[in-house]
C-alpha cells in the first residue's frame, strides 16, 4: 500500500523515463505528487451530441467506438490510429491519433469512451473529425471523470504525459485525507482558505473553475507563507550574531561629499542615510540597493566604505566579472582617493600576475588595504580579511544565498552586508528573492540625463542606423554594437561577433576605428579600457558589456538581434549610454521579429522607467528569465503573485504573526516541514 512518503519509484507502472521527468518537475514522493496541483485548466465544456458540434470549437463527446485500427501512412510511415465514434443520437465522429499506435491496443470496438478536443468538419463538410483528442473510457452512468468538462493541465517535462500524471494522482487521491495541514485553523479562518484535503481533492478534480482557483490559491498562499517565514527566521538568525558597529561620523560624510565629484541625488542621500543607520547597529546590516540602471548605486556603496574605513574596518566589493571589477576599482578610487588619501583600494582578480597577487594578499592580510575589489571568484578562495566590516556585492542576479553565506564568513565576525541589483527589480519579486533583506530603492537618475532616444529599427532601415553611428562619431562620440545573444555557447557567440566585426569593418565603417570584445578574448580589459579612453570609435561586443561599463562619451547603443533579449536586459544595455551630457540613442534591431517581439521592443522604446519595464517583462516572459533559472521555484511563485499581488502581503502579515507567537514553529511541525520542503524545492537551504 502506498503512503504519502512512498517514493514514486516504488509505485508500480511508473517507467524510468517517467520517473526522470517527474524528478525534473521536483516530484519524488506521493506527497509531492498530491501537492502539485494542475497549473491550468482546459475547458472543453460538458459533453455534446455530435449533431450539435460547432466548427473549430473545443468539445467533449461521449459515444461508442464502432471501429478502431492502427496503420502506417504510405508516405513517411507515420503511425495512425483511426476510429469512429457513434453517439446515442446516431451522430458519427471520425477520430485520428497520430503517433499513438498503442491506443489501438487499449481501446476496442464497442468500448464506450469520452473524447475531448477540437472538432473540425472534414471530407468537404461531410463529417466531423477530431485529431489527437484526449480520451477516457467511460464506465457506468457517471460520465467521464477527467476528459471533457474541465481538464486539469499539469506542468510537464519531456518523458511524461498529462494523462499519466492525472492517472497517478487519481490512484493516490484517497490519501489526501492523511496530509497534515501546515496552515493552522486560525490562519485558514483569517484568510478564508479551505483545508488541505479539500484543496487537494478539488484542485485535482474540480467541478468548477472557481474550485480549482480556490484550491490553487490556498497552495500558493502556503508557499508564500513558508517563504516569508523562512525569511523572517533567516533574518533573525543573521541578526542574532554580533557585528562591529560602524559609528556615524558627520565629518566623514562631509569629506566624502566634497571629494566624490558631484552632488548626491535625493534618492542616493536617502539610501546612504539608511545604510549608515544600519551600520551603527551591533547586528549585521542586510540591505539591498534596488536601483535604476545608472542611478549611482556605486557612490552609495563608496560612502559606506568610507564610513567603515573611518571605524578602522576593511571592506570588500565583489563584481560578477573581471571587467566590472576593474571598473569598480577605478570608480571607487576616483570617488574616495581625493578625500581619503589613506584609504587604500586594491584589486584581486584571477588574472593577476603572481607577484601582484602576493602583494595584494599581503596588504589585505596586514590590514593595509581598506577596500578590496574583486570578482565572485574571490570568495571561492582562501583570502582572509582580518578586519572585514563591510561586504558589498554587485549582484547581477547571479548571487545565490549560499554564496552570500560564504561571503559573510570571510572575516572573523559577521560583516555588514550590502547588495546592489544590476537592473531594477519589481517590488513583488524583491520580496520573494531578497525577502530577508531590507531594501533601499533608487528610482531617480542624476540630473541632466536626457532619456535615451530609443528606436526600433526594421531590417529595411538598417542603413539609417549606420548613418546615425557615423554622424555621432563625426561629432566626436562613440558607439556600441551589441551582437545577438547565442545561448548555445560562448564560442559560437565569439565567432558570430568576429564575423560581424569583420563585416562592419570592411563593408560598413571602413573609415572608422573599430574594436571587438567577446568572452573568449584574452585582453578584453585592454580593449575596454582603450575604448573608454576614446581610442576606438565603435565597440563591437558580445553581450558581455551588459555588466555595467561606464563610457560617458558613448552616445549610441546599437543592439542586433534585440528580440532575443529580455526587456530588463535591453534596458540595462540602454543604460550604458546617456551617462554623459550628450543626447544618446538606443537602436533595437530585429531581423524577423514576430508579433510579440514587435510588441516587446516597442515597449522598451516607450518605457524608460526600469521598474515598470521589469514588471512588464515579468508578465511577458516569466520571472525565470528575469532572475535566472537558478531559483525557478521562486519564479513560479512570483508569477502567481503577479496575478494576485495582495497575496504576498497577506502571507507576510500572517508569517509575522505566526513567527512572533512561535519563532521556531515548535508547535506547528507541519508548517515547519512545509518550510523545509519549499527550501528544498528552491535549492536554497
Ligand atoms: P549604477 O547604479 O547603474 O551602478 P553607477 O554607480 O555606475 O550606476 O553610476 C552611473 C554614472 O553616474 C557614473 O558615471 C557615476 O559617476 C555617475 N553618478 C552617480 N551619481 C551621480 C550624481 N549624483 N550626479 C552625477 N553623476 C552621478
Ligand atoms: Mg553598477
Amino acid at each position: 500500500m502506498a503512503s504519502l512518503d512512498t517514493r514514486l519509484d516504488e509505485l508500480p507502472k511508473v517507467k524510468p523515463a517517467e520517473l526522470k521527468a517527474l524528478e525534473k518537475l521536483g516530484l519524488r514522493t506521493v506527497r509531492d505528487l498530491l501537492l502539485n496541483l494542475p497549473a491550468n485548466l482546459e475547458t472543453f465544456g460538458a459533453p455534446l451530441p455530435i449533431s450539435d458540434l460547432q466548427a473549430d470549437g473545443k468539445a467533449t463527446v461521449i459515444g461508442t467506438l464502432t471501429s478502431i485500427g492502427a496503420r502506417k501512412t504510405r508516405y513517411k510511415h507515420l503511425a495512425l490510429t483511426e476510429a469512429t465514434l457513434s453517439d446515442d443520437a446516431g451522430g458519427r465522429l471520425k477520430i485520428v491519433w497520430f503517433r499513438m499506435p498503442w491506443i489501438a491496443k487499449q481501446l476496442h470496438e464497442g468500448d464506450r469512451i469520452a473524447v475531448a478536443g477540437e472538432a473540425k468538419l472534414s471530407g468537404y463538410g461531410a463529417s466531423w473529425e477530431m485529431r489527437n483528442p484526449l480520451h477516457e473510457r467511460v464506465a457506468g452512468p457517471g460520465g467521464p471523470q477527467r476528459v471533457g468538462g474541465l481538464m486539469p493541465r499539469y506542468r510537464l517535462s519531456e518523458g511524461i504525459t498529462n494523462k499519466k500524471i492525472g492517472d497517478l494522482v487519481e490512484s493516490l487521491l484517497h490519501l489526501a485525507g492523511e496530509l497534515d495541514d501546515p496552515l493552522p485553523p486560525e490562519t485558514r479562518l483569517r484568510n478564508r482558505l479551505p483545508g488541505i484535503a479539500e484543496a487537494i481533492r478539488e484542485g485535482h478534480r474540480p467541478q468548477t473553475e472557481e474550485q480549482w482557483r480556490r484550491a490553487r490559491n490556498r497552495m500558493v498562499f502556503t508557499d508564500l507563507l513558508a517563504l516569508q517565514i523562512y525569511f523572517l527566521q533567516h533574518r533573525r538568525k543573521l541578526e542574532s550574531e554580533p557585528a562591529t558597529p560602524v559609528p556615524y561620523v558627520q565629518a566623514v560624510i562631509d569629506q566624502f561629499k566634497a571629494g566624490v565629484g558631484f552632488e548626491l541625488t535625493n534618492a542616493q542621500r536617502r539610501a546612504t542615510w539608511e545604510v549608515f543607520q544600519d551600520l551603527e547597529k551591533p547586528v549585521p546590516m542586510n540591505r539591498l540597493l534596488n536601483g535604476e540602471v545608472g542611478s549611482g548605486k556605486t557612490a552609495v556603496a563608496a560612502a559606506a566604505v568610507a564610513m567603515t574605513h573611518a571605524a578602522g574596518l576593511q571592506s570588500i566589493v565583489m563584481a560578477p566579472t573581471e571587467i566590472l571589477a576593474r571598473q569598480h576599482l577605478l570608480k571607487f578610487r576616483s570617488y574616495l582617493e581625493e578625500s581619503f588619501p589613506d584609504l587604500r583600494v586594491d584589486l584581486l582578480v584571477s588574472g593577476l600576475p603572481a607577484a601582484e597577487r602576493r602583494r595584494v594578499t599581503m596588504a589585505v592580510a596586514s590590514g593595509q588595504t581598506a577596500l578590496l575589489v574583486g570578482t565572485h571568484a574571490l570568495i571561492e578562495e582562501k583570502v582572509q580579511i582580518p578586519n572585514l566590516g563591510l561586504a558589498v556585492v554587485d549582484e547581477q542576479h547571479r548571487f545565490g544565498t549560499r554564496q552570500r553565506e560564504l561571503l559573510r564568513s570571510k572575516g572573523s565576525g559577521r560583516p555588514h552586508f550590502l547588495a546592489m541589483t544590476a537592473t531594477p527589480i519589481p517590488r513583488t519579486l524583491v520580496l520573494t528573492i531578497y525577502g530577508e533583506m531590507k531594501v533601499s530603492e533608487i528610482g531617480e537618475l542624476p540630473p541632466g540625463r536626457a532619456p535615451v532616444a530609443t528606436t526600433v529599427i526594421w531590417p529595411e532601415e538598417r542603413e539609417e542606423a549606420y548613418r546615425l553611428v557615423r554622424q555621432e562619431v563625426a561629432a566626436g562620440r562613440q558607439a556600441f554594437v551589441i551582437c545577438p545573444l547565442i545561448e548555445e555557447s560562448e564560442k559560437l557567440e565569439a565567432k558570430a561577433a568576429t564575423i560581424e566585426f569583420e563585416r562592419l569593418r570592411s563593408e560598413v565603417f571602413p573609415d572608422l576605428r573599430l574594436a571587438l570584445v567577446h568572452g573568449k578574448l584574452k585582453d578584453k580589459d585592454q580593449v575596454m579600457r582603450s575604448f573608454a579612453a576614446g581610442e576606438s570609435d565603435v565597440l563591437v561586443a558580445t553581450p558581455v558589456v551588459e555588466v555595467g561599463v561606464d563610457v560617458p562619451n558613448a552616445t549610441v547603443m546599437l543592439i542586433e538581434g534585440a528580440d532575443r533579449f529580455g526587456l530588463a536586459q535591453l534596458h540595462q544595455f540602454r543604460g550604458r549610454v546617456g551617462r554623459g551630457a550628450h543626447r544618446s540613442h538606443c537602436l533595437l534591431l530585429a531581423d524577423e521579429p514576430s508579433e510579440t517581439a514587435r510588441f516587446r521592443l516597442n515597449l522598451v522604446a516607450r518605457e524608460h522607467n526600469g521598474f515598470r519595464l521589469a514588471e512588464q517583462d515579468l508578465e511577458l516572459r516569466g520571472a525565470g528569465e528575469l532572475i535566472g533559472s537558478r531559483q525557478h521555484g521562486v519564479s513560479d511563485l512570483a508569477m502567481e503573485q503577479l496575478r494576485n499581488p495582495t497575496l504576498v502581503d497577506e502571507a507576510r502579515e500572517e508569517a509575522a504573526k505566526l513567527v512572533a507567537a512561535d519563532p521556531d514553529l515548535d508547535r506547528n511541525p507541519a508548517l515547519a516541514a512545509a518550510v523545509e520542503r519549499l527550501l528544498d524545492r528552491m535549492a536554497m537551504s
